[in-house]
């Protein structure tokens, strides 16, 4: 598809119209200065020509219709938008209520919205005829788990008071393009993306989630970027306030005077102060050592909250550009196993040709690469799969759930140890995931402080024994079993299950299986999601109508499309066990709703 990507900042305006698949730029518009008298465009590599001192509203009058115009056909238009809040949690189709709803978040970012707005209302003015798409830096970010999503004050003070992260778009496609490139399914990989641009931040994308990152409630919180703070004592911003500076001048120096350039005293740029640093200015060998100590910092926590780490990516300005940056991050982090290779670093050079440079050395266990990140480009990818599929089928196409009572997977060995030896599962009824049988065994599942009977057992064998539970049986059995998507049972509470050839310890395998939604390719394509997204899924019941979070879509040929609920959840939204509900996907933002079967 041909996708016009428009970006647009309060004094800034950048658009490219460009392939989905390939990536190829048919047009790039750059302006910059807008609203000054100094206001500049430029197309393509053209020079630059004067704007005047106009508003922003007027430039993007004049210049979007122009795009269009030269760009000639456009299947769809694509628009960053900074800040989704809560309610946007991916990238979604425009109507004028998603206009509203932006123009709502203003207060989230009162520098970034009120520009993204204007760019929205501006194109579909100039095009009005073609899908426009809302991706937002944000929502990557709504995976963070509510540890990394809270500070610690009191939440009922400020509801805003919490972590939504920046820079998704690019921590997302990076990751992305980091996974293909090492011929790895993201969703089994734990990635580090730096994204070092002149903003930069850091993120921990655990299974393809973002499950930490560096930027928090504003973009100000986290690593030291061109001239923003980063992490800093909030004691410190009380002494500035005490110290006679109003709120606007602290506001100012943290965003605009701080960071690479309020260190080394220049205007925060990189090349500058690697330049000035190798003269041996000494505020700038500050910057750069405060710069790459906070980066470090960073990885190694982030390692922590992974539990490891397979990749760590560089990319953005100075992640994809400079050695020296990517030199000092990497020299201690041996630990982790990431051994960087010299020569390869030096060498690594990046762009549309060659998006992945790997500056790993051969003995290292962690991946060290180098990513160009391309925002526009995420964008229009992200606008075309929402565009190809923004017919009716997202509004009507309807999802049966079930529930799952309690039951166990187990392993051939311990079918055998339990039920005797040479012994085989025997079919009782299929399930309705193709291949899936209920058996007529069932089993003893005992715990330190009860026992549950009769728990069914599900075939074929498994590689792994597994055991799920609803939070009640977790209670009734005296074990705290972690939420987990199934098969992932590591370092998961054991139990004993006792069959009538004998009993059996287990030392892990005791979960409460995370909610789930099972869909073919097509089913995922139809409702614009992907394997691994997280949804909302609304439940109109009777009397206890329920939004559930955290759902998680799992998509495979071998799937029959069914959303799996545990009897806790079902009976909280009032579900029978196998219920006549449907869910309905609404446009776009994959917030799913329900709707009774006739
Ligand atoms: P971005 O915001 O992604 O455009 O990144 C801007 C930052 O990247 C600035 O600090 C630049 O100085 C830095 N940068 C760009 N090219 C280089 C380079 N060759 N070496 C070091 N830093 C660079």
């Amino acid at each position: 598809m041909r996708i016009a990507t428009i970006n647009c900042g309060s004094s800034s305006l950048k658009a490219d119209v460009l392939d989905s698949s390939t990536g190829d730029r048919v047009l790039r518009l750059r302006a910059q200065r807008v609203g000054d008298a100094e206001a500049s465009v430029r197309w393509d590599d053209a020079p630059a020509q004067p704007l005047g001192s106009r508003p922003l509203e007027d430039v993007l009058g004049e210049l979007l219709p122009m795009l269009f115009e030269r760009a000639g056909a456009v299947d769809a238009v694509g628009h960053r938008v900074v800040h989704g809040g809560d309610r946007f949690v991916r990238p979604t189709l425009i109507d004028d209520a998603v206009v509203q709803a932006i123009d709502e978040l203003t207060p989230l970012a009162p520098l970034h919205n009120p520009a993204n707005h204007a760019g929205i209302v501006a194109a579909r003015l100039a095009l009005p005829s073609v899908p426009h798409v809302a991706v937002f830096d944000t929502a990557f970010h709504t995976t963070l788990p509510s540890r990394a999503r809270h500070y610690a004050i009191d939440p009922t003070l400020l509801p805003q008071a919490r972590r939504f992260g920046f820079h998704g778009t690019s921590h997302g496609y990076v990751a992305r393009t980091a996974a293909a490139a090492l011929d790895a399914p993201l969703e089994s990989l734990r990635v580090i993306t730096c994204h070092l641009g002149n903003g930069a931040s850091i993120c921990a994308v655990e299974n393809g989630r973002s499950v930490e990152t560096s930027m928090g409630m504003t973009p100000l919180e986290g690593l030291v970027m061109g001239t923003r703070s980063g992490d800093i004592d909030p004691g410190l911003i009380l002494q500035l306030l005490r110290g006679g500076r109003d709120i606007d001048a602290v506001d100012t120096l943290l965003n605009r005077k701080s960071g690479l350039a309020g260190v080394s005293g220049t205007s925060g740029d990189m090349r500058d102060i690697e330049r000035r640093a190798a003269e041996g200015d000494e505020r700038c060998r500050l910057a750069l050592k405060l710069f790459a100590h906070r980066l470090r910092k960073y990885i190694g926590a982030y390692a922590a909250a992974m539990g490891g780490v397979d990749a760590i990516v560089f990319t953005a300005g100075i992640g994809e550009n400079s050695p020296g940056i990517r030199h000092r991050v990497a020299q201690r982090l041996d630990f982790l196993g990431a051994r960087l290779d010299e020569d390869l670093n030096r060498d690594a050079k990046v762009g549309a040709q060659t998006p992945v440079f790997d500056i790993s050395d051969p003995t290292s266990r962690v991946k060290l690469l180098v990513v160009a990140t391309d925002e526009a480009r995420a964008i229009a990818e992200h606008t075309a799969a929402i565009a190809e599929h923004h017919d009716d089928v997202a509004e009507t196409k309807t999802i049966p759930i079930a529930v799952s009572a309690r039951h166990i997977h187990l392993t051939q060995d311990a079918v055998e140890a339990l039920f005797g030896a040479g012994h085989q599962l025997t079919p009782r009824n299929d399930l309705s995931q193709p291949g899936q049988f209920a058996c007529e065994e069932t089993l003893t599942v005992v715990g330190p402080k009860r026992s549950l009977e009769k728990v069914r057992v599900l075939g074929p064998t498994r590689p792994k024994n597994q055991i799920e539970v609803s939070r009640t049986d977790e209670f009734w059995l005296g074990v705290d079993a972690p939420v987990r998507r199934s098969g992932h049972v590591a370092n998961s509470p054991g139990v004993t299950l006792q069959g009538p050839a004998g009993s059996l310890t287990l030392t892990e395998g005791l979960i409460c299986a995370a909610r789930h939604i099972h869909m073919t390719p097509q089913d995922a394509a139809d409702f614009g999601v992907d394997n691994g997204d997280i949804v909302e899924v609304r439940i109109n019941s009777e009397d206890r109508d329920l939004v559930f979070g955290d759902v998680l879509i799992r998509v495979s040929p071998k799937y029959a499309l069914e959303m799996h609920v545990d009897t806790d959840e079902a009976n909280a939204a009032e579900l029978s066990r196998r219920d006549e509900g449907m869910l309905v996907a609404t446009k776009g933002t994959a917030r799913l709703t329900h709707r009774e079967r006739r």
